[in-house]
């Protein structure tokens, strides 16, 4: 099987599965508690959090433990919300291509009475800083805004926002989930006050994530309970998880380098080979995208189909987010990127990472040529786009 749906999950990593081994055998002890099998929990907890925050250039204290990206994103945006309605700020400002654990909890508050703004993104999926900043009122409570799509791989200007939102006193969080362990991060430059991350997406295990929240930031509660996390987040810590999502980031921070110049390598490999096939466009940037993301549109063709079929062939890709695949809507990203409902549907995600080689790449430029062509020669649109009946969208 070649594995190319590295934005969905990666798989866990060597480092990352010997620390949690090691954790389950020797480290469990519930770190609230006071004597010695707890407090060697305890260190192992807080040395995980130390060597994330040194990942990201921020404080050990600034770190908070949670179930995953989704969480740490619930938690920034609720609490950002919250502390702009005490100060009778009521405005959040996102854009039209983030994560829906970012939508939906806009949408959630909208329904609360929160007032919310999604900048509109252009073709090549980078945010534009001007519209933030023509974005934001006297009453907007924060800017949220990811640090790279986990479609179309784009990396966005970050530290260009958060320094515009500095300047003017906003809070501002990036949904860093797809970013961390690929591209750097340090959190002081970016001019971020929260930021999200998760382990799976990173070699680490899922189900588990973190929230940087700059110090001074009162974070609000999304899980109550206990006194964990500071009394900032409820629940008896997921050690085994912590202590892997710790070693994955900090092997992939140690390697980044190196593992985004062979990544990318493939990446401009893949997207080249792929390029060729006629009527095939690129999705987001061509150059300002994560190292391992590749996104096409094939006009006549269904994205799951194309799919299935390359499954069938041992290749593991994606039609666009996990959380849409298995329902028909086109890929919101792609749409708000512009293309039109029956070129969204086309399209390809192949998201590759340091396992994949160069023989692969070209087995999935074939696989994927073949197999574009076998569904246009069936496909009813194809064929009235070849008689000419209908014009072509993607020339
Ligand atoms: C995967 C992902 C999430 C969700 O993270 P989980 O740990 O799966 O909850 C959020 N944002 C982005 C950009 C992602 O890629």
């Amino acid at each position: 099987m070649i594995y190319a749906d590295n934005a969905a999950t990666t798989k866990t990593g060597a480092v990352a599965q010997v620390a949690m081994n090691v954790s389950m055998e020797l480290l469990w002890g519930n770190p609230s508690s006071l004597h010695t099998p707890g407090q060697k929990a305890k260190e192992a907890l807080e040395s995980a959090r130390e060597r994330i925050a040194r990942c990201i250039g921020a404080d050990t204290r600034e770190i908070y433990f949670v179930s995953g990206g989704s969480e740490a994103d619930n938690q920034a945006i609720i609490s950002a919300a919250r502390l702009g309605e005490r100060r009778g700020k009521k405005h959040l400002i996102s854009t039209t291509i983030e994560h829906h654990a970012v939508l939906h909890t806009l949408d959630q508050l909208r329904r609360e009475g929160f007032d919310v703004t999604l900048v509109e993104v252009p073709e090549n999926g980078i945010v534009d800083p001007a519209a933030i900043a023509d974005a934001i009122r006297e009453d907007t409570a924060l800017v949220t805004v990811m640090m790279a799509n986990n479609e179309i791989g784009t990396i966005q200007p970050i530290a260009e926002i958060g320094a515009l939102c500095h300047e003017k006193g906003v809070l501002f969080h990036t949904d860093a989930v797809q970013a961390a362990g690929h591209v750097p991060i340090d959190v002081g430059a970016l001019k971020v006050d929260m930021l999200s991350l998760s382990g799976h997406k990173f070699y680490g295990p899922r189900g588990i994530g973190a929230l940087y929240a700059k110090k001074g930031i009162a974070l609000v509660n999304v899980i109550h309970g206990g006194a964990q996390e500071r009394g900032k987040r409820a629940g008896t810590e997921n050690l085994p998880a912590i202590v892997g999502m710790a070693a994955a980031l900090e092997e992939a921070c140690g390697h980044m380098r190196e593992n985004a110049r062979y990544v990318s390598t493939l990446r401009d490999r893949l997207i080249e080979g792929l390029s060729e096939i006629p009527h095939s466009i690129l999705n987001g940037d061509g150059e300002r995208r994560l190292p391992g993301n590749v996104n096409f549109c094939f006009e006549g063709i269904e994205g799951e189909s194309l799919l299935l079929l390359l499954d069938h062939r041992g290749i593991a890709a994606s039609s666009g987010s996990a959380c849409t695949s298995g329902s028909l809507d086109p890929s919101h990203v792609l749409l708000a990127i512009g293309r039109p409902h029956e070129i969204a549907h086309g399209s390809l995600r192949l998201t590759l990472s340091e396992e994949n080689t160069e023989e692969e790449v070209d087995e999935i430029i074939q696989a994927v040529d073949e197999t574009v062509t076998y569904l246009r020669n069936m496909s009813p649109i194809w064929m009235e786009l070849v008689g000419g009946e209908k014009s072509y969208v993607i020339q």
